[in-house]
């Protein structure tokens, strides 16, 4: 398959000019800055933020290239896994015109941001055992479909997808492939970061959110050909990681281990949740999880949502979802939140 990025590319993010920052034209870090109308006494908070941020995190990506095995120029840097996703949108899909594959149950931003950018959707759901119904999917294609979204480990079903189902997807396709690996970390599965050399039409989102504990920072990353990541750069907000988060993101990049050890002990307490939660009467099944989540088909469970919100424990109710009837996504605590957790169910459904 010949995948050709500028019949993929909408004419006019092709010709745009982009924002030239003050930064652009000077890059040194010595000197004297009057060029970016900033406040040349600091600021009032404990730490200085009075400069404006790298526009192109260099530092932080050349540590993430050398962490992932991946040149600097292959990786984009959003404010959260859902500013790629957006850019992407507009990138690529003419609003009115394109569309994109979407594969329920699924995670939801993918359509919000459809949905934001006029952006039609088709959607093929996954098999009952939530796999990839890849004839089906390949029948949705058409010439408008501009991109497919597969999430592995999947949100809310927690499983991962078949690996060569993927790739035949992704060797299908003339669309962009987006593989969203947030729960990567979680899973033996090996990314798919390994397979960009071989495809120029994918892309792999990961992000700080989940395993590494740093939700709040908001930092994603997309991983893609060169050429895909400059039209991410070119359209993107000049300052769109702020300079706390590049900061702070480095700082932890510097204790890997830590991060592993964490991810250990959220599989270790996900393994003890699993266990308690099959020992309630209530709780029909499980499905296996890649992921720091557990999906859980139980009795009644609006009604058991409700009186966990009551004891203010907050779980999903995903039981109106496609495919997830009767189930809530439960997020995998601390051992003492998820003990808490099994007494008030034992309680409310004995
Ligand atoms: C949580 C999650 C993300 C993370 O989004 P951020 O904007 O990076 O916080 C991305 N994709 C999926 C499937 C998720 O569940």
């Amino acid at each position: 398959m010949e995948f050709d990025l500028n019949r993929l590319l909408r004419p006019h993010i092709a010709t745009l000019k982009p924002y030239s920052s003050a930064r652009d034209e000077y890059s040194g870090k010595e000197g004297i800055f009057l060029d970016a109308n900033e406040n040349p006494f600091g600021s009032i908070t404990e730490e200085v933020f009075n400069r404006y941020p790298d526009p192109y995190q260099k530092d932080l990506k050349a540590r993430i290239g050398q962490i992932k095995g991946i040149d600097p120029s292959r990786l984009f840097l959003g404010n959260g896994s859902d500013e790629a996703i957006d850019l992407l949108f507009r990138a690529f899909c003419r609003p009115g015109v394109d569309n994109v594959i979407l594969l329920p149950p699924t995670y939801g931003m993918y359509e919000v941001s459809a949905g934001i950018n006029d952006v039609a959707t088709i959607k093929v759901p996954l098999t009952a055992d939530f796999q990839l119904d890849v004839p089906a999917i390949l029948a949705a294609f058409n010439p408008q479909s501009k991109i497919l979204f597969i999430c592995s480990p999947n949100n809310p079903s927690g499983n991962k997808l078949n690996r060569t189902d993927i790739r035949t997807l992704i060797s299908s396709f003339e669309g962009l492939v987006v593989v969203d690996e947030a729960y990567i970390d979680f899973s033996d599965e090996p990314s798919f970061i390994g397979d960009l050399d071989h495809h120029p039409n994918l892309l792999v989102m990961q992000t700080f959110s989940k395993a590494w504990g740093l939700a709040s920072l908001r930092l994603g990353m997309a991983y893609a050909s060169a050429e895909i990541i400059s039209i991410l750069n070119k359209i993107k907000p000049p300052y769109n990681i702020s300079g706390l988060t590049q900061a702070k993101v480095l700082a932890a990049l510097q204790d890997l281990s830590s991060m592993h050890r964490m991810t250990a002990d959220i599989l270790d307490a996900r393994e003890q949740l699993q266990s308690g939660l099959l020992k309630l009467p209530a709780v029909h099944k499980i499905h296996p999880s890649h992921a720091n989540f557990l999906l859980v088909q139980i009795n009644r469970p609006k009604e058991i949502y409700n009186e966990l919100v009551r004891h203010k424990i907050i779980v999903r109710d995903r039981s109106k979802v496609t495919l997830c009837e009767g189930c809530l996504r439960i997020t995998v605590g601390t051992p003492t939140e998820n003990k808490q957790l099994l007494e008030v169910l034992s309680q409310i459904t004995s």
